[in-house]
């Protein structure tokens, strides 16, 4: 018994290692299904959004070229484009990744083959090359960068590590509107890519350097969902973050296994307001405890 036993979790964990960036990034959703929702800040700003399983596409347009953030799954390409292509006829020149997971990215691709130029953070090239991913940044930066743009400043910026080692944030300053990627979450439990370099505390770091450079008036735009995410919501994931991680650090302290914190359910009390998405609270708990397990 013991060895089918291994092969099967070997087999579970290639599964879950290998799946979200192949086969389920092609036919865990029914892509023709999915139509996209085009969502107007400005004149020349907007948010395409493919549903909650697809990172939220944010596109500044104008004469200078489109510039755009995440692509979505491959299957998207072509109703991406047409989305686009209904505000503006302008030519794609930029593309920056947000991270690497492949409702952000796998649609690279296909905009770099129509001329699109792609950005990212300079940790996210060894992530993408050890998936053997074709669709590599060509243009990469450590710290922070600027375009300037269809008469807007447009800034990209790594906030440290946070849901991965490589995210980017998108900040245009004369529309005072903040892309935020995967580091918030609207009414679910966060995603943590925890073996992307992922933590709850660079999560929770991001979250408050969110808030620390950002006022009233700014618009953030959340990966997934929303398409804005309130600041009320980043708060309220900071207090939800702090609170568990308490509980399951207590436990961790204990000598609890997975199983026993699972069985205790550290996130009862906030999971009514966070039940919804792919991230369940028993996957969130799981995250949370893996990541603080590793610490040293
Ligand atoms: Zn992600």
């Amino acid at each position: 018994m013991k060895k089918p036993m291994k092969e099967f979790i070997k087999v579970i964990s290639f599964v879950f290692c290998v799946f979200p960036f192949s086969v389920m990034a092609q036919g865990g959703l029914d892509f023709d299904a999915i139509e996209i929702r085009t969502v107007e800040l400005e004149s020349n700003v907007h948010i395409l959004m493919g549903g909650p399983a697809q990172g939220n596409v944010l596109v500044v347009s104008g004469d200078d070229g489109i510039f755009i953030v995440d692509s979505m799954y491959a299957p998207m390409h072509d109703k991406l484009v047409a989305a686009i292509r209904a505000i503006s006829d302008a030519p794609i020149k930029y593309l920056v990744n947000t991270h690497m997971h492949g409702d952000h990215t796998a649609g690279n691709d296909a905009m770099a083959a129509l001329g699109a130029r792609v950005i990212g953070q300079e940790n996210i090239l060894p992530r993408l090359q050890a998936l053997g991913a074709g669709n590599l940044p060509v243009l990469t930066y450590k710290d922070s960068m600027t375009l300037y743009l269809n008469d807007e400043e447009i800034s990209i910026f790594w906030p440290e590590s946070a849901h991965t080692d490589h995210d980017s944030m998108i900040y245009l300053k004369n529309a005072n509107i903040l892309h935020v990627g995967d580091i918030p979450s609207n009414l679910r439990y966060p995603n943590i890519g925890i073996d992307d370099g992922g933590s709850v505390d660079g999560m929770t770091r991001a979250a408050r350097l969110v808030l620390e450079m950002t006022d009233a008036d700014t618009r953030l735009i959340a990966g997934h969902l929303g398409p804005l995410v309130p600041r009320v919501e980043m708060t309220a994931q900071l207090d939800m973050f702090a609170e568990v991680s308490r509980r399951i650090q207590a436990m961790i302290d204990q000598g609890m296994t997975l199983e026993q914190v699972l069985a205790a359910r550290p996130t009862a009390d906030f999971d009514e307001a966070r039940a919804a998405g792919a991230i369940t609270p028993e996957r969130f708990t799981g995250l949370v405890y893996t990541d603080l397990s590793r610490r040293p």
